[in-house]
């Protein structure tokens, strides 16, 4: 247990709000216009505020800012071992007051460790509570809160083009023309919503997260419509003639919206039902362990987009 004068404690300051006080304060606190506005700001909370560790119960280790001296006050290392929404808790060896040394090495990058491993564990019982770390005494000040949401967003207009494009787009989504089974997948997909083998496995249904179409990576959303063999040849045959690797370092939502923005009205409908078409297919072969030549597959999707396409144009 190391002093309470080390650099973190005091950097934090003695003087806080708990949880209650702050977090669940609303706008009811104040009704001015000022404190509403910072109060509806998103994430004020995140900007200059930090946790201190009282019991670690009520604070995510993935979600929360609780290390002081890291920039933005957040975990960078991603969730491993543990689950995602694990609190900071089980990191610490109750009986003993201290940190579990192992765990940490074991789950986080070395300067991370190290900077957990500084943060003090309070001897007696305590209640985890959220400091406003700018402020020289640690208490929350509207004024200064203010300004630092007004610097963030400076900071941040250079995303609002991104933004907006992605908004765009999806409204460009809800426009296109495909059967509304497809959008409504597409929007799952996504979303990361589908129940491939990782999200399945991650919310700790037992089963092997691979692919079983190359047994090579494991079965997320990227992988089933982009990265797997199955999935290059896939586009590469289709005819919208695509080619997927050069593409490794994109989200599957940036590609995807990259791909539909390109399009004329017609082909974006039947680019959503190409991506659907891979879904079934890898339904196929889970469920029914049938495996249809590419080719095949490209057919029904194209036979499944004509046949939506003629009976809408029937109706206009
Ligand atoms: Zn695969």
């Amino acid at each position: 247990m190391r002093s309470p004068e080390s650099l973190a404690a005091r950097t934090i300051g003695s003087r806080y709000f708990n949880r209650r006080n702050f977090l669940n304060a609303g706008v009811r606190f104040s009704p001015s216009f000022t404190w509403r506005s910072i109060w509806q700001a998103k994430g004020v909370v995140e900007i200059g505020g930090c946790w201190r560790i009282g019991d670690g119960k009520t604070i995510k280790i993935w979600k929360d800012p609780w290390l002081p001296k890291q920039n933005g006050s957040r975990i960078w290392s991603p969730p491993k071992i543990l689950d995602p929404n694990a609190t900071v808790e089980t990191l610490i060896r109750e009986e003993e007051k201290a940190w579990n040394t192992d765990l940490i090495n074991q789950i986080f990058a070395p300067f991370e460790a190290r900077q957990i491993q500084e943060i003090p564990i309070p001897r007696s019982e305590q209640t985890d509570t959220f400091i406003w770390k700018k402020a020289r005494d640690g208490m929350f000040r509207v004024k200064l809160a203010y300004h630092q949401i007004k610097a963030q967003n400076r900071h941040q207009s250079s995303n609002n083009y991104e933004e907006q494009r992605e908004d765009n787009t999806w409204k460009e989504l809800w426009k296109t023309k495909a059967h509304p089974r497809t959008l409504n997948f597409i929007w799952r997909l996504l979303h990361k919503s589908l129940p491939t083998k990782k999200n399945l496995s991650r919310k700790g249904a037992r089963c092997i997260p691979t692919c079983m179409r190359c047994w090579e990576g494991e079965e997320t959303e990227e992988h089933l419509i982009r990265q797997c063999d199955f999935a290059r040849r896939f586009w590469f045959a289709s005819p919208l003639n695509l080619r997927t690797e050069q593409e490794e370092g994109l989200t599957l939502r940036k590609w995807f919206l990259d791909i539909l923005e390109k399009l004329q009205l017609k082909e974006k409908g039947f680019f959503c039902t190409l991506i659907h078409q891979l879904w079934k297919a890898r339904n196929q072969l889970v469920f029914e362990d049938k495996e249809l030549p590419i080719i095949e597959e490209i057919e029904t999707a194209t036979r499944v987009f004509e046949e939506y396409w003629k009976a809408q144009k029937k109706e206009e």
